[in-house]
């Protein structure tokens, strides 16, 4: 090679690495897709229960949730701050059986449970039968964070909570006058039920049936999964009961190869058939559509036992996918392409109930 060909040739390499570096650069700057889906219960929710008036507020909340979670994403943040924006926002509501608007249970208490799992490193965190934490979520995150355990219950995560700088509050903070009317008329009896419950519904009990447990899963830029749930569980459940919020695998489940999941429902069957993480393991060992696996779980394994309730879902194709065997879920999603869903009742008009990036 003479001098000439040489220094073509140096400089052909040294631009062409230049482009390459430039391009692999380019490539992982380029804005990813990222989405976020959350949900604020399942149950008896039919149009025919709702006032115009309070389907609006139930769509405002979920969009100020979904907002505050894809705010998040949107600034680069990950999926599990994203998560915890989204699920404040309901705690902090009364609509919804999650912090501020939690259920009684038989002694006219509120216990709360919730979760949180990073699909990333497999990191959970859970707490359980709290009652002085504002936001249990955010608790849960401290447990995934700043523990070498995955779930704490009551005083323990009180005590964890607090050192880390958690909000507390008196247990009267969580007191609401609707949420104990719906106890008063169902206490002595030997029944928990979902505070939207069929049961309640069928013989009036209550009218007031359509708030629930609360979650979120999303996917960040980076490709990572988060799914939490947070929930004040039954109305009129036993002291010390604890349901599948804040059980992993059974009421959260999160994993970058799989999915993340958010359960609502009769927490004790989604225990028994350890519901979230049944769908991840459809999904890996059978190659699965994840709204074939939704629908097995919910349909052949959940309900036969009796139980009752939906989940939501993201995949690691950053897909949004939910399914119920009630007649409702409060729900919505949002992804980064600019689509956006809020729905309250029965499963309409979704193309094979699936959305695709
Ligand atoms: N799964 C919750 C529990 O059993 C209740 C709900 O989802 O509404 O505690």
């Amino acid at each position: 090679m003479n001098k000439t060909a040489l220094l073509i040739f140096s400089i052909l390499l040294v631009t062409g690495c230049t482009i390459n570096n430039e391009s692999n650069k380019t490539s992982k700057m380029a804005p990813a897709n990222f989405s976020i889906v959350i949900h604020g219960g399942a149950g008896g929710i039919k149009r025919a229960n709702f006032s115009e008036a309070q389907e609006i507020a139930y769509k405002n909340k979920l969009e100020e949730s979904l907002n505050a979670g894809y705010d998040v994403l949107q600034k680069n943040g990950s999926s599990i701050n994203a998560i915890q924006a989204a699920i404040n926002v309901l705690e902090d509501s009364p609509l919804f059986n999650a912090g501020k608007g939690a259920v009684f249970n038989s002694e006219g208490n509120q216990e709360m449970d919730a979760s949180i799992m990073n699909g990333n490193t497999l990191n959970t965190g859970a707490v359980a039968g709290v009652n002085h934490i504002k936001n249990p979520i955010l608790a849960a995150n401290i447990v995934l964070d700043s523990s070498k355990h995955v779930l704490l219950s009551g005083k323990g995560a009180e005590i964890l909570a607090k050192k880390y700088g958690i909000e507390m509050v008196p247990s009267s903070y969580f007191y609401t006058e609707k949420r104990f009317k719906q106890l008063q008329k169902i206490q002595g009896k030997d029944t928990t039920t979902l505070d939207h419950s069929a049961y309640l519904i069928k013989n009036s009990l209550i009218d007031d049936h359509k708030y629930g447990t609360v979650g979120a899963v999303a996917i960040d830029k980076y490709g990572n999964i988060a799914a939490g749930t947070s929930t004040g569980g039954m109305t009129n459940k036993k002291y010390g009961r604890i349901g599948d919020s804040p059980i992993i695998g059974a009421g959260t489940y999160a994993n970058n190869k799989t999915c993340g999941i958010s359960s609502t429902g009769t927490g004790e069957y989604f225990i028994r058939t350890v519901a979230a993480h049944e769908v991840s393991s459809i999904i890996k060992y059978t190659n699965s559509n994840p709204q074939k696996a939704l629908h097995e779980v919910i349909f052949n394994q959940i309900a036969p036992l009796g139980g009752t309730g939906g989940m939501i879902l993201i995949d690691a194709k950053g897909d949004v996918y939910w399914d119920f065997n009630t007649s409702g879920m409060f729900r919505a999603y949002k992804k980064s392409s600019g689509e956006q869903r809020i729905e309250l009742y029965e499963k309409t008009a979704f193309p094979k109930n699936k959305i695709t990036k």
